[in-house]
């Protein structure tokens, strides 16, 4: 993780290092995964919130009390920790121009 900013009270947006990221489109999320001292894992899917022609890869986590994953990303975690994730996920939901209305 490079850096942080607190956007409210319970969310934060976090900002990945991502080495090779070729860049995004609206609509698509990542997973990114945990993994404790003792080997046991988790993953969670995060909407990207930074903008497409953005160098880096930003998301927003609000905290969920009790959560396993949300309170570590939206209170604990610190620029150089580390983080696994997988993604791009998902398909853009945007037309470009030129589409057309599909209604029409
Ligand atoms: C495609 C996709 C994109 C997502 N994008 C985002 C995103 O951009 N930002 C973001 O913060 N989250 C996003 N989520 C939700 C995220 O993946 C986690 O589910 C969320 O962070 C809670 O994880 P947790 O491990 O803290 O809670 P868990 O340990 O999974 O759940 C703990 C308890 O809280 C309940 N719970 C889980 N989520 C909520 C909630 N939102 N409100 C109320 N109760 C809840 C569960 O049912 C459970 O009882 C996305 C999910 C999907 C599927």
């Amino acid at each position: 993780m490079l850096g942080s900013v607190v956007e409210a009270p319970r969310a934060r947006t976090i900002l990945l290092d991502a080495p090779g990221w070729t860049g995004h489109v609206a609509g698509q999320h990542v997973d990114v995964r945990l993994t404790a001292a003792d080997g046991y894992r988790t993953e969670r899917s995060y909407a990207i919130g930074s903008a497409p022609d953005d160098a880096g890869l930003a998301i927003t986590i609000e905290r969920v009390d009790g959560g396993e994953v949300s309170p570590y990303l939206a209170d604990a975690i610190r620029p150089g920790d580390g983080l696994e994730q997988r993604g791009l996920i998902g398909g853009a939901f945007t037309w470009s121009s030129g589409d057309g209305c599909p209604c029409c």
